[in-house]
């Protein structure tokens, strides 16, 4: 009888301490730490996928996940981000919708001593950013160009050919970043008249996309198609992003581009995201860049663990992003150009889609 109460209260005291330990025995380091995650926006899927990848690798390492979309409002972000420091995070994750536009909030984290991780797009004017975590995204616009360069022939001295240049969304630090990446491989060409830019539009304070919003760009093609084009066509169009490359092969078809007589011109994009994926094995988008996003969320999960646990993450980049106030210390995936040549290995042989999601 004595025996089975001894046997019963070591049970006992065994079950209170793996419970006690938050659920580090079976779940993980996390023990229930509550880690915020900001994403900017479900309108595209890159950010679903995004969020969704964060949820999944933190909470299996034990921890628990406050996963929020600020669909693109700035004042929702903010709110959601207070939301989350009231809550007790302990660290937050944040893919900002204006990078410029969180100074404050992120002010009141430091205050309660939570760091924060600037994932994909860098958080500006602040000294609260722990780490960031992103791709290489000048290397994203090199990519770019040089497959305009390649399949264009103007390292061969073809042309001259008209092309127009789109922008991402000025509050981006990034698409500043796609541009210049761009540009520095493409300029050379517009400089020796090899490629022409008809409506005269270069730069980043004419050529941006507030919000990266495909409408916006839809209808600035309208214009430039209607006041530079009526009697030239259009061989090349730069776009950063895979929903604007759309909106613009939307405005050239309602012009009639896309016939035998006069085809779509080569048009890039980014993220390789479903619509523009199936867009290019229809033949119309040219070619997108492929981040992938289950890699980043690796990253940025690295970088909380080291600093809930202890540790240094993986770094690679401890140069390049300043964000007005101190350089950042990055970790930089490697962009892939992807077209219709290699998206099954790039995108069905990895994993990251299934045939049945690109309608094969
Ligand atoms: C990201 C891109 C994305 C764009 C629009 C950028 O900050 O780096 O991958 O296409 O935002 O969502």
């Amino acid at each position: 009888m004595k025996k089975t109460l001894i046997i019963l209260l070591a049970l006992v005291m065994v079950v209170t301490v793996v419970a006690c330990s938050g659920g580090d025995v079976t779940t993980g380091g996390g023990g229930g730490k509550l880690i915020g995650v900001a994403m900017p926006t479900q309108s595209a899927p890159r950010w679903i996928e995004d969020g969704g990848y964060m949820k999944k690798l933190l909470e299996e390492k034990g921890y628990e996940v406050d996963l929020q979309f600020g669909e693109d409002v700035v004042e929702n972000q903010v709110a959601q981000i207070e939301n989350m420091i009231t809550k007790g995070a302990e660290v937050i994750v944040i893919a900002s919708i204006d990078g410029e536009a969180l100074t404050d909030v992120m002010a009141k984290a430091a205050e309660e001593d939570i760091d924060i991780i600037a994932y994909d797009r860098l958080l500006m004017n602040s000294e609260h950013v722990s780490y960031y975590a992103t791709f290489d995204n000048f290397q994203v616009g090199v990519e770019q160009g040089n497959y305009i360069v390649e399949k264009m022939g103007l390292d061969k001295g073809e042309g001259p050919f008209n092309i127009e240049l789109f922008g991402g969304s000025p509050d981006d630090n990034n698409a500043y970043f796609f541009y210049d990446g761009a540009m520095s491989i493409l300029q050379p060409y517009i400089d020796n008249g090899q490629l022409v830019v008809k409506s005269g539009q270069t730069g980043m304070d004419v050529v941006s996309t507030l919000r990266w919003d495909a409408a916006t760009a839809q209808s600035r093609m309208d214009n430039i198609l209607t006041a530079h084009y009526t009697s030239d066509k259009v061989d090349i169009v730069l776009s950063p992003y895979d929903p604007i490359s759309l909106g613009v092969i939307s405005s050239l078809k309602g012009v009639g581009y896309g016939t035998a007589s006069l085809p779509l011109p080569l048009i890039t994009g980014q993220d390789a995201d479903i619509p523009g994926v199936k867009s290019i094995i229809a033949g119309e988008q040219t070619q997108t860049i492929f981040k992938d996003t289950r890699e980043l969320a690796k990253v940025a999960v690295e970088m909380v663990e080291s600093i809930l646990e202890g540790g240094e993450p993986t770094l690679n980049d401890t140069e390049t992003y300043h964000n007005g106030v101190k350089v950042v210390p990055s970790y930089l995936l490697g962009p892939v150009s992807v077209d219709v040549s290699n998206y099954k290995e790039a995108l069905i042989d990895s994993g990251y889609y299934t045939e049945a999601d690109l309608g094969l």
